[in-house]
């Protein structure tokens, strides 16, 4: 999967040339990989050099003429490929490497930027982010046992690396199969909203998605499919849900106790890693009359394929990312949707959301050696800070910051709101009220390829922006007394983010609860630990969520790393656990929370899933990409009392 089966090439010249005269065609990949393929850096020209400062650019900013010179020069390029007798060039030197990296991104690059996209290209397939270590090879007596729960995105990967580390684990997953977020959210129109050449494995890239942002089927497939070449599913007890987590101070040891399909049951580990995700606990709303309802109601999360939506009347409470997803499909099927907004979100428009992949761009894919993973890195860097710029507080701007934080945000705004005058110019009414009057990137921007607009242009749709009152027997009654009588409500009102690792009980050193610890204000140092549980690990823990820069993937891959470096540590000293310390981790949290006030999602009063109920960002990580890359490298022994 990770290295696509290269085809050789018969097409003519006139036949490559009009490959890549395709407007679908993405071009600034293509010159590094030929390049790479050649080990001809003349076609990295300097006229070329790509400007990614906007992200929004099409053809990585290039103007026409620009376009022209790649199309020349990869088509001169692309027959030289056909006509190459014998091997490929060999893999570039370090130096060489640099240079395609400071082409393709556009920046000079410094050392430690090189070394961690070097990590994302994975030349060659190379799996650069594999333990170098094998437990045998350090204390091959040591007992160490490792207790993954969650056989999502991050449990999966967690998985692979213990086992490429030789470190015995077991998965417990309390659902019958594979996949976290993706086996759960089965509702019409899910698909991935980040690019989904990004959205996978930087070990296990994948070129032949259908779609720029698949549908969940097939991310589904992608996870199983991963799962099974890792050789894991025979570690993962499915049906096994995890209960209590509880730390045993003499031993220095965890017992879990799980329900099990055999009944209550108990296991012993010298170490847990919880990978159970964030937005995993449907939240559903806390509106009086909800359990009167008479007719079937469920969360989008828990979507329940055996209600008929065929000619029934529907409301929708929420306008997120799935509400978003799902609602276009449902006023498909539905007599009447009634769509329940409270606040409004930004789109961000992405004409290829639901499109299949180009067919050129897929040939690029399976003609052209390296293509595929210099494509996935342009990507990467693409969105890697992404708007991030965009959303940063200038604390002398001088508009509200309820409007906007800068001027930079202030003009994004702007770009945002062309595009819904553009979407609804036919109809004021509705422009009114999906408008967001909140700060771009207060809260998730949610994509879109228009059909969000076409939707609520329906006949058969009705936006609902007044809030509801209450939930009757036969529908909904909002706040001006207005009813809405209805067959079916599905509540796509999200997930309990900030509830991180609930319902699970975990007590770590001297009986001390997690829960209890935090308060309702989750915190971890880097994300993974919490003083007082001692080799207790979290992947997607608080503060590792992004926002709208690269893939939670990646931050997986790190939280990976430094969970085995950890264990590597530990086998190393022949100490039995390490437990951060508390000024380690109230430090790192005080830089956290200054870090999370410099953007716009920290400072603005709108509701969102990135706070907890305190209003502390919990969820999001307010630092670049490789600043993450850079603390999760190495464990710093002084940052742990070791047991
Ligand atoms: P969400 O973004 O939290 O949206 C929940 C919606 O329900 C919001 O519109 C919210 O309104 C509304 N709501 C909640 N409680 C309500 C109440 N009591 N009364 C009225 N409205 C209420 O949840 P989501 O759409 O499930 O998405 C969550 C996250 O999951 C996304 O941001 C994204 O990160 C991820 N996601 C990813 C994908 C993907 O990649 N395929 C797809 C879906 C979701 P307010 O805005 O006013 O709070």
């Amino acid at each position: 999967m990770s290295h696509p089966e290269i085809l050789p090439i018969t097409e003519t010249d006139d036949e490559l040339r009009a490959l890549l005269d395709d407007p679908g065609v993405e071009l600034p990949a293509i010159l590094p990989a030929l390049a790479h393929a050649l080990g001809d850096l003349t076609l990295l020209r300097d006229s070329l050099r790509l400007d990614l400062t906007n992200p929004f650019a099409e053809q990585g900013g290039w103007t026409p003429e620009q376009q022209e010179e790649c199309r020349d020069l990869a088509a001169e390029a692309l027959a030289r490929l056909r006509d190459h007798d014998g091997p490929l060039a060999p893999a570039p030197s370090g130096a060489d490497l640099h240079a395609m990296m400071n082409w393709t991104t556009g920046t000079t690059l410094d050392e430690a930027y090189l070394a961690m996209l070097t990590e994302e290209l994975a030349p060659e397939g190379a799996d650069l982010r594999a333990p170098t270590w094998h437990k045998d090879d350090i204390a091959p007596d040591t007992p160490m046992r490792v207790v993954i729960v969650g056989a999502g995105m991050s449990g999966i990967l967690a998985a692979h690396r213990l086992a490429q580390a030789g470190i015995d684990y077991v998965v417990l997953e309390k659902n019958p199969g594979i996949g976290g977020t993706w086996f759960e959210n089965t509702y019409p129109g899910c698909r991935v909203d980040v690019p989904n050449h990004t959205y996978c494995y930087s070990f296990m890239q994948k070129h032949d998605w259908p779609g720029y942002h698949s549908s969940q089927g097939v991310l589904l497939e992608y996870f199983n499919d991963c799962a099974d070449q890792f050789g894991i599913r025979d570690h993962i007890r499915f049906d096994t849900e995890v209960q209590a987590v509880v730390f045993d101070d003499e031993r220095a040891t965890w017992t879990l106790e799980l329900s099990t399909p055999d009944g209550e049951a108990t296991l012993e580990a010298n170490a847990v890693i919880s990978a159970v995700g964030q937005l995993n606990r449907p939240q559903l709303p806390d509106i009086e009359g909800r359990e009167s309802f008479e007719g079937p109601a469920f969360h989008s999360a828990r979507w329940d394929h055996d209600v008929d939506l065929a000619g029934r009347r529907v409301a929708v409470i929420g306008n997120g990312c799935s509400a978003m997803q799902f609602i276009p499909h449902v006023a498909e099927v539905a007599d009447h949707v009634t769509v329940c907004q409270r606040t409004a979100n930004w789109m961000v428009p992405r004409p290829q959301y639901a499109q299949p992949l180009n067919p050129n761009l897929m040939w690029l894919f399976t003609h052209v050696p390296h293509f595929s993973n210099w494509y996935r890195l342009h990507l990467f860097w693409r969105s890697h800070e992404g708007l991030l710029p965009a959303l940063a507080v200038d604390p002398d701007w001088p508009e509200p910051i309820e409007t906007s934080v800068s001027a930079a945000n202030d003009e994004l705004r702007e770009l945002l709101t062309l595009n819904f005058q553009a979407e609804f110019a036919d109809r004021p009414d509705l422009l009114e009220k999906t408008l967001p009057r909140n700060t771009a990137g207060a809260k998730r921007f949610v994509i879109d390829d228009g059909v969000w607009a076409r939707t609520l242009k329906r006949d058969n749709v009705e936006l609902c922006t007044t809030g509801i009152e209450r939930i009757t027997p036969e529908g909904l009654v909002d706040v001006d007394g207005t009813s809405h009588d209805v067959d079916v409500i599905v509540y796509g009102t999200g997930f309990k983010a900030s509830e991180f690792l609930t319902p699970m009980k975990v007590v770590g050193r001297g009986g001390v609860d997690l829960h209890e610890q935090w308060d309702g204000n989750a915190r971890a140092y880097l994300g993974v630990v919490s003083p007082n549980f001692p080799n207790f690990f979290f992947m997607y823990g608080p503060n590792t969520n992004i926002v709208i820069n690269g893939s939670i993937i990646y931050f997986s891959e790190c939280e990976a790393h430094y969970i085995t470096e950890s264990l590597r540590r530990l086998l190393e000293t022949g100490h039995r656990a390490l437990d951060v310390k508390v000024e380690v981790h109230d430090a790192y949290n005080e830089r956290i929370d200054a870090g999370n006030l410099g953007y716009a999602w920290g400072v603005s009063s709108v509701n969102s899933w990135y706070k907890s109920k305190s209003g502390r960002v919990a969820q999001n990580w307010p630092f670049s990409m490789l600043e993450f890359w850079e603390q999760t490298r190495q464990v710093d022994p002084d940052d742990y009392h070791w047991l």
